[in-house]
């Protein structure tokens, strides 16, 4: 298999006024090239420290960690690492720099020293892939939430990393501006092949995702597919997270002895599903 990512007994721990806090316990796992992975937990889970660790902005205190083969910890490497892995994080406006969009997508590739008709060229491409263009005159903080958060994206994207690590990009965005992120993220996987590694707490943002991987006080608890992981509702509340609306009304009628079928996640398939089971009735 291609992995783009390999996560070998990795440890995080910070020291705090001789308070040691292991905020990431002993996780392995890889990212197949690619992809796309959704990481979910609750607050305090050690997501944020994991995504840090793997585009090498936080070293592991003990276990390794391989971007496209590097170990993250050696030094001479340090900057192809983050190059090959760019990160987006919650709040668009501490991430954008510049007062007109083109400029704030171009200031990446331009500390990339690159020649001017190439930062064009990708400050285009990476516009019209978040379906940003038309707003390349406009001033960053005129647009909304969403639009801030794809302007954040484009910046990355224009960088060419392999690899999207994105820490709860949705967390301060309206329904709206988060659905516009998860479709920019499916396109940007799918049409330019992408690796995308989303971090979020909320569940319907896991849907269409490969794979998802549920995070509990540092340790990776489950790790499969959409439906295989939103099946085990009650672990899922366990640890603090709500499971999708579709699933949990499922779930319900399931519990209330209604024979129906529970390994479905769209609301379409939720609705045949109901469908389905009051013809037997
Ligand atoms: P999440 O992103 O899932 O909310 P974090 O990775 O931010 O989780 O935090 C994981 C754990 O590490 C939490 O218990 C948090 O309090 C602790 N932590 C995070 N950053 C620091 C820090 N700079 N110093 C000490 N403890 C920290
Ligand atoms: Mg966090």
């Amino acid at each position: 298999m291609d992995n783009i990512i390999e996560v070998r007994n990795a440890v995080y721990e910070y020291v705090d006024e001789d308070v040691v806090k292991r905020a990431v316990d002993n996780v392995s796992f890889s990212i197949e090239r690619g992809s796309f992975t959704v990481i979910l937990g609750h607050n305090g889970s050690g997501k944020s420290t994991l995504a840090k660790l793997l585009n090498g902005l936080l070293k592991p205190t003990d276990g390794d960690i391989f971007v496209d083969g590097i170990n993250t910890k050696d030094e001479e490497t340090e900057i192809e690492v983050k190059r090959k892995v760019g990160m987006v994080f919650q709040n668009p406006d501490n991430q954008l720099v510049a007062s007109v969009v083109e400029e704030d997508v171009a200031f990446g590739p331009e500390n990339l020293g690159l020649h001017p008709s190439v930062i064009r060229k990708r400050v285009d491409d990476a516009l019209n892939s978040v379906g940003m263009y038309e707003y390349r005159e406009s001033t960053p903080h005129r647009l909304s939430g969403g639009q801030k958060q794809r302007i954040a994206i484009a910046g990355i994207i224009a960088m060419e990393p392999s690899c999207l690590i994105l820490d709860e990009p949705t967390a301060m965005l309206d329904p709206k501006g988060r659905k516009e992120i998860v479709s920019t993220l499916r396109k940007l996987n799918k049409e330019k092949g992408i690796t995308v590694v989303l971090i979020t707490h909320y569940m319907e943002e896991a849907e269409k995702a490969d794979r998802v991987m549920v995070m509990n006080d540092g340790v990776i608890i489950d790790d499969n597919t959409p439906k295989e992981i939103f099946k085990k509702v009650e672990v899922l509340k366990s640890v603090g997270l709500s499971v999708p609306q579709t699933t949990e009304l499922l779930y319900a009628l399931k519990q209330n002895g209604f024979n129906i079928s529970t390994d479905v996640l769209s609301v379409e398939e939720t609705a045949n599903a109901i469908a389905y089971c009051l013809e037997e009735e």
